[in-house]
């Protein structure tokens, strides 16, 4: 497709300037929204952080040269602030975002006004609110990305009503699957548990919870939301947020609408790590929808003994099984190198591990028939195109009312989140590849038609993807 001309008074073609949070489902999201904007034409420069694009290139070569190639487009990095060997874990997020927050206007600052390659537009992640700032600074449009689920936004935007109705925080375990009926639109459905995992501090105060919070609440104070969802799958509750945010465009799955856009990409994600591709060859050797496939995203950690419950209940569900267990899924080291034998003999008889394996494409191989996940909303979105049925195992953020939606509301899967018992993951398996496989296909078929009809011409995705690339334009005159 063409690019489009802007209107006669717009700067053309505009310059936009993009700027993730530095973590791989940030960082993956925001360069398929790049990648669409470059080939309607726009100019972009993708903002990384040093630590994370020095990772990013040495393993994920090919996929920087193709954007290096990309007509107009260029990364730039910018510091984090953090030492070198700082962990950047979930429970450090503060950290990140506070140094962040201290090291980086003046040096976004120089970069907006570089007089030698001005920037028209800045689309930044919607937990960099410091952004807004410098952007009204200097006179330039800012649109915020938020890379969650509209169900965890819409969480996140109502959790002072939740602390002031006195539904947080939560008293204890046997609290937890009370209602929370301070989020419009999910008073029926939405229990203490699946708030999102920053919910479950003690004091109302965590600074965590506070910062996602006040991150959410000021994207009140950008020129426009962008969100990857579609409205066939989120539409009720992208309603309750349009009341706040006019400006929404929901343009997702953003993996379906860059191969619906761009037919040649068939590029996958990014890596941290060495992505091993024998477990293609595996696949191709077992029968079709028989394996279940297993992944817990790029952050998520589990403790040996859940690690263990998991590889139990894989094995004594005799079902075939590949798991990504990445260098750093198991935190502490402790008899690192016991695996019983019984499950070294299994596995080898039908299961197989990867460190890093290309998600998309296993999800659509013939030979998987189900994923075990812990519902980060790429890998739920990659899910859902892929047809595939979830069991959910949520670990932190999002993740957990995200399963909530897959089990109880879109009806694609199971929540399997706060458990960990082998003879639940052996019952959830079996359930999801044979007892149940019929219902869950038809939702699974069902949904993956809407997502892909959102992203073709005509559809809300296309439509609202068109949009922005016309307020782009109008904002950069
Ligand atoms: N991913 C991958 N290979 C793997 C595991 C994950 O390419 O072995 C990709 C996956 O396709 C998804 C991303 O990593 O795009 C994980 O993002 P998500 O939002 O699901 O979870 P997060 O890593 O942010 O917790």
């Amino acid at each position: 497709q063409a690019p489009q001309p802007g209107p006669k008074s717009a700067c053309y073609p505009p310059h936009v300037l993009i700027w993730p949070l530095p973590a791989l489902g940030h960082v993956n999201s925001m360069l398929k929204l790049a990648e669409l904007l470059s080939h309607a034409g726009i100019k972009i420069t993708f903002l990384n952080s040093e630590h994370y694009h020095e990772r990013l290139v040495r393993h994920s070569s090919d996929v920087f040269s193709r954007y290096m190639n990309l007509p107009g487009f260029q990364f730039k990095t910018i510091t984090d602030g953090l030492p070198k060997h700082h962990p950047q874990t979930v429970d450090n997020f503060h950290e990140l975002l506070n140094s962040l927050a201290s090291v980086t206007p003046p040096l976004l600052k120089d970069m907006l006004t570089d007089a030698k390659s001005p920037v028209h537009c800045i689309i930044s992640d919607g937990l960099l609110s410091f952004a807004i700032d410098v952007a009204k600074q200097v006179g330039i449009p800012i649109i915020y990305f938020r890379t969650v689920s509209a169900c965890a936004f819409w969480a996140y935007f109502c959790i002072p009503e939740i602390i002031d109705a006195g539904e947080l925080p939560i008293k204890g375990n046997e609290d937890m699957d009370r209602l929370i009926k301070h989020v419009p639109g999910m008073e029926k459905f939405l229990r203490c548990r699946d708030l999102p995992s920053f919910c479950r501090a003690e004091d109302p105060m965590d600074m965590n919870l506070q910062l996602v919070v006040s991150e959410t609440r000021s994207s009140v104070r950008a020129d426009g939301l962008v969100l990857n969802t579609f409205e066939d799958l989120e539409g009720p509750v992208v309603s309750q947020i349009r009341a706040h945010f006019p400006k929404i465009y929901t343009i997702g799955p953003l993996n379906a609408h860059l191969k619906a856009r761009i037919p040649e990409n068939t590029h996958s994600s990014n890596s941290l790590w060495e992505v091993d591709r024998s477990c293609i060859a595996w696949l191709d050797n077992q029968p079709s929808k028989s394996v279940i496939f297993v992944s817990f995203g790029s952050v998520a950690v589990m403790q040996r003994d859940q690690l263990i419950e998991f590889w139990y209940g894989l094995v004594n569900s005799h079902k075939r099984f590949l798991w990504v267990i990445r260098p750093d899924l198991i935190s502490g080291k402790d008899g690192e190198n016991q695996i019983p034998e019984e499950l070294d003999k299994a596995t080898k008889e039908r299961g197989y591990i990867a460190g890093w394996v290309p998600q998309e494409e296993v999800l659509g191989h013939k030979a998987v028939g189900g994923f075990l996940t812990h519902c980060g909303w790429n890998s739920t979105l990659e899910s859902i195109v892929a047809r595939m049925p979830m069991i959910c195992w949520p670990s932190f953020a999002d993740q957990q009312i995200n399963s909530r939606f897959v089990d109880e509301v879109w009806k694609l899967g199971l929540d399997m989140k706060d458990l960990c018992d082998r003879k639940i993951v052996e019952k959830m398996v079996n359930e999801l590849l044979v007892e149940r496989r019929e219902e869950f296909m038809k939702s699974a078929d069902r949904m993956a038609n809407l997502a892909i009809k959102s992203v073709n011409e005509g559809g809300s995705s296309y439509c609202n993807l068109d949009h922005l690339i016309n307020d782009i334009r109008m904002l950069s005159s």
